[in-house]
C-alpha cells in the first residue's frame, strides 16, 4: 500500500567505520544516494515519482584504490544476499557462445525471483571486476581472449531487459574508463560513474589507521611512529600501496628479531614492535 513503511535494505547494525574503507566517505555517500536510496522507498512511491531505479554504476580509477573493497563491503551493509562478484576475464570462454551463456546465467537467478515475487524480490547485486575485459569498444580488434561484439550485445540486452531488472543492480569496475564501450555507459545502463581516485592526505591517515589498527590495539606499534607524518610522506600512494608499506615495515621489524644465519632460531619472537626506523626502511623499499 501507499502507506507502506520504508523497505529495510540495510542491516540495522551497519556501521560505516567498521567497513575498513579509508578516505572514500564522499564516494560511498554518492554510491548510496544514486543506487540505493530509491530502493528504500515503497514501490508505489517510486511509481508516483515515475522514475526507475538506477540499474548500473561504474566505479573507475587507478589500481589499488579500494574499488573491489567497496564492492565487497556493500554486501556487508545490505540485509539482502551477498553480491555476486565476477571477474571480467573469467566470463570469457574460448568456446563459441559459452561467454554469452555465462552472462545469461549470471542474471538468471534474479530474473526467476522477479518472475515469482515481483517487487517483493530481494535486490541482486552483480559486480563485474575488470569489466573492460568484456566491454571494450565494439569493432575494436578481436583479441586473443576472443572478445567479440556479441558478448557486449548480450550484456546490453540483459541490462535493457526492462522489468526483470528492477531487482538487479550491476556494478562495473575498471582501471580503463577510456577503453569502455560508450553504449554501456549511457543512461539506463551503467549510468552512474563514480571515480575512486588516489586518497588525499586525510584519506591516507584514515587508511594508515585502518591497516595499523591491530598492531596499535595490541601495543605493537612504537610511540615514535606518527601516522600523520607517514601520510605526508606517502603522497600519490594508493590504499593498496599503503597496506604494502605497513607490511614492509613489519618485515623490517621481524628482521631485527630473527637470526638471519638460522631462521629456525629467532632471537626474540615475543617482543616485536614496529617502529619509525622500520617505516623509514619501508619507505625506501616500496614505490
Ligand atoms: P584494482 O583496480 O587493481 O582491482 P582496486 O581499486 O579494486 O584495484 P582493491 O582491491 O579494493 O583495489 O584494494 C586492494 C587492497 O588495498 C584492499 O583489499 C585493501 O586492503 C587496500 N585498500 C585499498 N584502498 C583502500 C582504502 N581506501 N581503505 C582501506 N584499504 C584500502
Amino acid at each position: 500500500s501507499r502507506r507502506a513503511t520504508a523497505r529495510s535494505i540495510f542491516r540495522p547494525d551497519f556501521n560505516f567505520e567498521e567497513l575498513g574503507i579509508g578516505g572514500l566517505d564522499k564516494e560511498f555517500a554518492n554510491i548510496f544516494r544514486r543506487a540505493f536510496a530509491s530502493r528504500v522507498f515503497p514501490p508505489a512511491i517510486i511509481e508516483d515519482l515515475g522514475i526507475n531505479h538506477v540499474k548500473g554504476m561504474l566505479l573507475y580509477g587507478p589500481p589499488g584504490t579500494g574499488k573491489t573493497l567497496i564492492a565487497r563491503q556493500i554486501g556487508q551493509c545490505l540485509r539482502a544476499r551477498e553480491p555476486k562478484i565476477v571477474n571480467g576475464p573469467e566470463v570469457l570462454n574460448k568456446y563459441v557462445g559459452q561467454s554469452e551463456e555465462n552472462i545469461r546465467n549470471l542474471f538468471k537467478e534474479a530474473e526467476d525471483e522477479y518472475k515469482k515475487l515481483g517487487e517483493g524480490s530481494q535486490l541482486h547485486i552483480i559486480i563485474f571486476d575488470e569489466i573492460d575485459a568484456i566491454c571494450k569498444t565494439r569493432g575494436s580488434t578481436r583479441d586473443s581472449t576472443g572478445v567479440s561484439d556479441s558478448i557486449v550485445n548480450q550484456l546490453l540486452s540483459k541490462i535493457d531487459g526492462v522489468d526483470a531488472l528492477n531487482n538487479i543492480l550491476l556494478i562495473g569496475m575498471t582501471n580503463r574508463f577510456d577503453m569502455l564501450d560508450e553504449a554501456l555507459l549511457r543512461p539506463g545502463r551503467l549510468e552512474v560513474h563514480v571515480e575512486i581516485g588516489l586518497p588525499d592526505e586525510n584519506g591516507r591517515v584514515q587508511i594508515l589507521n585502518i591497516h595499523t589498527k591491530r598492531m596499535r590495539d595490541s601495543n605493537r606499534l612504537e610511540n615514535d611512529v606518527s601516522l600523520q607524518e607517514l601520510a605526508t610522506r606517502t603522497k600519490n600512494f594508493s590504499g593498496a600501496e599503503i597496506e604494502g608499506l605497513v607490511r614492509s615495515a613489519t618485515s623490517w621489524a621481524f628482521n631485527r628479531n630473527i637470526n638471519v644465519q638460522d631462521l629456525t632460531k629467532p632471537k626474540d619472537v615475543q617482543n616485536i614492535k614496529v617502529g619509525q626506523a622500520d617505516f623509514d626502511l619501508a619507505l625506501n623499499e616500496v614505490k
